[in-house]
């Protein structure tokens, strides 16, 4: 086993130890005093001088007083990540190493025997904005957003592995990253930073299930680990119940209802290779008597025709589960992704046995939680099946919530 970091993190040139020096608008001003973790472009009035990515900005307010000081990434429109805010320090190991042991800290609550698959650092939740590290077991995923994390990237694994053990860590870069692969010092994204090549098929726990990870090919980092204490929501509400899981992905929700008692659980995606790999977490897990015990079916279709056309067949559940992938990643989609989610709502209750229950979730950031809530009552209404009793939830411990923005998981339990 290779026990060094690859060379090439070697090649990345080392920053210029000056920091720049930037005068902002009144607005970027009052937000970064807030704490508010990015400053754009267009918000600053004035730089000492170009910049590379990765370099140190520092903010000063009219009065030359110092108000941050953060990443520097002239390729971005976000053009400096804060690190530090109202108080001057410096940004070295020492800081690096405090912001890692304070990430890993908050997760203290949650690994166990049961989990090893969970987010250890969330980007500027845990105070390394553009910085997201997820583990499966032994493996750790760094998700970069930003350039300007590499010239800081040995120090930071480096740091990483003398506080975490792993095994291995595999770098995923942001698609806008790839666009600009003439600042990557040849990096490249699902390369194998430290520890051996994957060779065989990797699995994480969560909750004592266990499910396989693709941290090179898969979505987001390989599984959604945000979704953890909702799946364990949805396992207390399973038993004796049909179940319907739409856009199961590799079967997180289908799982957890297996395992609570369902009789019959049915994964809808439109993707062939994620049922696939739901049916294959199924067998991973047929030790579970629960689990071998549930009927496991599988639909390969468009969710909004699928449900249609089960609507169509008069067919019912006791229990749906509707968790789609981001329909709205800017402001401008919203009006489009709220009438989506809508539709979706409106087939999920019409698919309701009388007594069910349904599971409706969002991760569009740009989508509040009131609107999507809002969509949600009126849909469900509109379809003769008002909701009941909702509950809303949100982030698991592993994803904090430490600005507004950060928030981007919605999810809604109710009766209807
Ligand atoms: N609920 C999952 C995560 C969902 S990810 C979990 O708990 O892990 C989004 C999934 O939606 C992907 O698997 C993708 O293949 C699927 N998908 C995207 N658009 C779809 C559509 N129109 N119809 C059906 N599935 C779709």
């Amino acid at each position: 086993m290779s026990r060094t970091l690859h060379p090439l993190l070697d090649a990345i040139a080392p920053i210029d130890p000056r920091p720049l020096k930037l005068q902002v608008s009144n607005s970027a001003l009052a937000g970064l005093h807030r704490g508010y973790p990015w400053l754009y472009a267009e918000r600053i009035k004035e730089e000492s001088r170009p910049g590379k990515p990765g370099e140190l900005a520092v903010v000063f307010d009219g009065k030359r007083r110092f108000v941050a000081v953060g990443l520097h990434d002239p390729l971005s429109p976000i053009r400096m990540r804060v690190l530090r805010a109202n108080k001057p320090g410096p940004i070295d190991a020492a800081f690096f190493a405090e912001r890692i042991a304070r990430a890993l800290e908050r997760r203290k609550p949650l690994p166990g025997t049961n989990t090893d698959g969970y987010r250890l650092i969330h980007g500027e939740s845990d105070g390394m904005p553009g910085f997201v590290v997820d583990r499966y077991a032994g493996t750790a995923v760094v998700k970069l957003y930003t350039h300007a994390w590499l010239p800081h990237l040995r120090l930071c694994l480096e740091t990483l592995l003398e506080q975490q053990p792993l095994e291995r860590i595999v770098l995923r870069l942001s698609r806008g990253m790839m666009q600009h692969p003439e600042y990557l010092y040849a990096l490249e994204d699902g390369m194998i930073l430290y520890g051996d090549p994957i060779t065989e098929t990797l699995s994480c726990l969560e909750n004592g299930l266990r499910f396989e990870v693709d941290p090179v090919r898969g979505q987001k980092t390989g599984f959604f680990l945000d979704q953890r204490d909702n799946r364990a929501r949805v396992e207390r509400l399973a038993r004796g119940r049909r179940v319907l899981n739409v856009f199961s992905y590799n079967g997180g929700f289908s799982l957890a209802a297996a395992r609570g008692g369902a009789l019959e659980v049915t994964s809808l995606d439109q993707s062939g290779p994620a049922l696939e790999s739901s049916q294959r977490n199924f067998a991973l897990n047929a030790h579970v008597p629960a689990v071998a015990a549930a009927r496991h079916l599988t639909i390969e279709d468009d969710a909004f025709k699928a449900m249609a056309e089960l609507v169509r067949q008069g067919k019912k559940y006791d229990l749906v589960i509707i968790d789609p992938p981001a329909f709205a990643v800017r402001r401008s989609q919203v009006k489009d992704a709220l009438v989506a989610y809508g539709r979706l709502a409106h087939l999920g209750v019409s698919l309701l046995a009388p007594g069910g229950d349904i599971v409706l979730a969002s991760c569009s950031s740009p989508v509040s939680p009131e609107d999507f809530r809002r969509t949600m009552c009126e849909a469900a209404a509109r379809a003769g099946r008002p909701l009941k009793n909702i509950e809303e939830t949100s982030h698991a411990l592993d994803h904090p919530l430490d600005f507004a923005d950060s928030r981007y998981l919605k999810c809604l339990f109710a009766k209807a």
